[in-house]
């Protein structure tokens, strides 16, 4: 019997070999790959005789090949083959398709489905799929799922595993039935065949509702059970003497905001408490979360305990290292700083091991690696978890763990309405930082057509002359036969061509070796990259004060958290910055969501009108990311889900809250901890 948490290897067709693209992309385990949701879905349309289609759209035509041929267009390979569409030539073009002049053969018919381009005299299909004609018969007017992808991973190999899976595997529902009735849900594992596999809108609407309410709902089952037992700790850490705190502000070069203040008197007050807390720090990008961080984790050392704080990148956590330690020496606090990170190998991490089991008060700074089991903490006080959207609850209790009772504070950029904090984050008491520093100006935003991206270049130039750096964002990495939009890849050789050859250029995307992102990061940190092209993933929390001016292309598929996060890269510093969001959508009416972003630089305002702007229409775009670490599910959109989520996992624990009833029920519980281990 095939399990969930079964390793993928287990799934037929899966070797040692096909499993490294399916674990880049996050697939390790059954479960995963079924939770590997589509990230939109392709209907093949009928083939049509006759070129019908405007310029940009999709087309399947059915025509035979007169004639093939390959030429060089500098590096790349180009593969065209004349169609002989009822007497009106049309051309296939492929790039870097060596087997193809082989394989397709003159004369014979055949369907190809691609993009329409009349820029040439001759109308081209560009880089089309190509299919015989019985292949295509059976494939047209379903609808098909595409799934994002890393390198090595394909739409095909995708599907083919979860088709397998799902022939061996029935999902075992674990929602009572009568709350299944109450909110009106399809059973899991009719959800889980409907959202791969699709066989209508009215379907995949209904399975795409189960699951959002099945994320919700373990998220914050998984929370509940874990809280419950911890909010009852008594705080047996103070009393502290928290005056260091203000010999800290007062040697900062610059004075706490406000909210910043009140953030950290929450904390301290809890310190002082009767009861172990839990705080959530809600604060903009840029708000200035970290400093609140450092100076309680300061009153934590000066009282005799250790702090740790996890970043979700290997990137951010060094960033964190450098600032405490620049820090802790420029203050003379002689709080010493140890960085553990997955990289911290040999020597230096016995070394830092030893150093954080000593038991002298320290700031531990690193990554998920700060919660394995060899990292024995003593005198543990406060764990401090950066961006937490990234991390699962489990992660944050296995850390929180390493103590008998540490305080716990949770910092977040993601604006979340209070409303929806609160059943987010039950248990957790929630600081918000509502402004800026004041010293900085005001970021200035543009919404373009791609018509302006001359113009545009040319502000970054001026900046880059001026010592400044910038930013471009892609949606995605490398060409896509399916998604429409720029990438990193070409975007790079591009940019080198266009700007001037003393201007360095250099590019980011996830899948990227872990070293290498690394080294581009630390380049574009330390100014040695001028200009950094890169897809989202440069979205957390990395500070590079010096960045004045960024891009965002396709700018309308994003979400519009996901875009006020990007934007939050630049604008750390006191000079003026520049945001532009490229609509390439080629719609007159502006997008809604862009001029909204570009009236408010407020996170927070932006939260509550997302709320009301966005209808279910548009639930399946490119992901709305940036809010917790959901695959499926919408904070904003999905609100109702949300709170009838909340309200059965209130039920089912107000009855049984040890969740003893029901033997499906445990072993989901169960089975989703350890799976949150497993992907470590
Ligand atoms: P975030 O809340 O996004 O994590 P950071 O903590 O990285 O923001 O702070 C962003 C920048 O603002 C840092 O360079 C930090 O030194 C600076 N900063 C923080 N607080 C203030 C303040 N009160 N006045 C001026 N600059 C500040
Ligand atoms: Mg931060």
């Amino acid at each position: 019997m095939m399990r969930l948490n079964d390793d993928i290897t287990v799934i037929k067709g899966i070797g040692e070999k096909t499993a490294a693209p399916f674990r880049r992309a996050g697939v390790f385990c059954v479960y995963d790959l079924l939770t590997y949701f589509p990230s939109t879905y392709k209907t093949y349309p009928e083939v049509s005789a006759t070129l019908t289609a405007d310029e940009g759209a999709y087309a399947a035509v059915a025509a035979p090949i007169k004639n093939i041929s390959e030429h060089y267009a500098g590096s790349r390979l180009l593969t065209t083959a004349s169609l002989n569409l009822l007497g009106l030539y049309v051309n296939a073009v492929w790039f870097n398709q060596r087997y193809l002049k082989k394989t397709l053969k003159p004369g014979i018919r055949y369907v190809f489905f691609g993009k329409i381009s009349y820029k040439g005299k001759i109308p081209e299909i560009v880089q089309p799929q190509i299919f015989s004609l019985g292949d295509y018969e059976k494939l047209k007017g379903k609808k098909l799922p595409v799934y994002s992808k890393v390198f090595g991973l394909t739409d095909k190999m995708i599907e083919k595993a979860v088709i397998n899976v799902l022939s061996e595997i029935r999902l075992e529902e674990y929602v009572p039935d009568e709350f299944l009735e109450k909110y009106d849900l399809t059973g899991l594992d009719t959800a889980v065949r409907n959202i791969h596999f699709p066989e209508s809108d009215e379907l995949l609407a209904e399975a795409r509702r189960r699951l959002v309410f099945d994320e919700f709902f373990n998220f914050l089952m998984t929370q509940r059970l874990s809280v419950t037992e911890e909010t009852k700790v008594k705080d047996s850490l103070g009393p502290f003497d928290i005056s260091v705190s203000s010999e800290i502000k007062s040697a900062l070069p610059y004075k706490l905001t406000n909210g910043q203040e009140s953030a950290l008197n929450d904390l301290l007050t809890d310190f002082n408490g009767e009861y172990i807390t839990q705080r959530l720090i809600q604060g903009d990008v840029g708000s200035g979360k970290t400093i609140v961080a450092f100076i309680a984790m300061a009153v934590m050392a000066k009282n005799g305990y250790t702090s740790a704080i996890m970043a979700p990148t290997e990137v951010l956590a060094r960033q964190h290292y450098e600032k405490f330690s620049a820090l802790c020496n420029q203050l003379g606090l002689g709080i010493p700083c140890i960085l553990l990170t997955g990289h911290v190998k040999g020597k230096a991490r016995a070394k830092a091991l030893e150093d954080i089991a000593s038991g002298v008060p320290s700031f531990v700074i690193g990554t998920h690696a700060l919660f394995q089991e060899k990292v024995q903490f003593n005198n543990l006080g406060l764990v401090v978890t950066d961006e937490q959207h990234r991390f699962g609850v489990a992660q944050r209790n296995a850390l929180a763990k390493k103590g008998e009772n540490v305080f716990s504070v949770v910092m977040s950029a993601t604006p979340i309405p209070r409303t929806l904090a609160l059943i987010l984050y039950q248990g957790m008491n929630i600081s918000t930082i509502t402004e800026k520093p004041s010293v900085r100006k005001p970021l200035k935003n543009a919404v373009i057509d791609p018509s302006m991206r001359r113009n545009a270049y040319a502000l970054f130039v001026k900046e880059i002359r001026a010592g400044h750096q910038g930013i471009i964002i892609c949606p995605l990495v490398e060409p896509s036969e399916n998604v429409e939009g720029e990438n990193v890849e070409e975007y790079y050789e591009k940019m080198k061509q266009t700007l001037p050859p003393d201007i360095s250029v250099g590019k980011l995307y996830g899948p990227m070796p872990a070293d290498e992102k690394e080294q581009v990061m630390e380049d574009f940190a330390s100014g040695k990259t001028d200009l950094l092209i890169s897809t989202t993933v440069i979205e957390v929390g990395v500070d590079v004060p010096n960045a004045t001016v960024i891009m965002i292309e396709d700018a309308q598929k994003f979400g519009l958290a996901q875009l006020h996060q990007l934007r939050g890269r630049v604008g750390r510093g006191d000079a003026q910055a520049y945001c532009m969001f490229v609509d390439t959508s080629g719609s007159k009416n502006p997008s809604k969501r862009l001029e909204v972003l570009k009236k408010s630089n407020d996170g927070f305002y932006l939260a509550n009108a997302d709320l009301k702007m966005r209808g279910p229409g548009d639930a399946f775009g490119v992901r709305q990311s940036g809010d917790i670490s959901f695959k499926l599910a919408d904070i904003y959109n999905d609100n109702q889900l949300l709170k009838q989520a909340a309200e059965c996992v209130e039920n089912i624990l107000k009855d049984d809250p040890d969740l003893m009833s029901s033997d499906v029920f445990k072993r989901f519980i169960e089975d989703s901890a350890e799976r949150t281990y497993l992907n470590l």
